[in-house]
């Protein structure tokens, strides 16, 4: 069995509102707008981002 190192994550966020693709640290603890739309796409809180995008691809 192979052991993944999962240290580095990387998200592929699809914004809902107009599509943009955006890649994003899996540990996102600082707000992530779309950098098109402007929408608020990961909220941090308390050690747990919330993410309002879709999530697309992880990397
Ligand atoms: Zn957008």
């Amino acid at each position: 069995m192979k052991i993944l190192m999962m240290k580095k994550k990387f998200l592929k966020l699809i914004c809902p509102r107009c599509r943009l693709s955006q890649i994003t640290f899996g540990k996102a603890s600082t707000w992530l707008k779309c950098e098109n739309c402007n929408k608020l796409l990961i909220k941090p809180t308390g050690g747990k981002a919330k993410i309002k995008a879709k999530i697309e691809k992880i990397i």
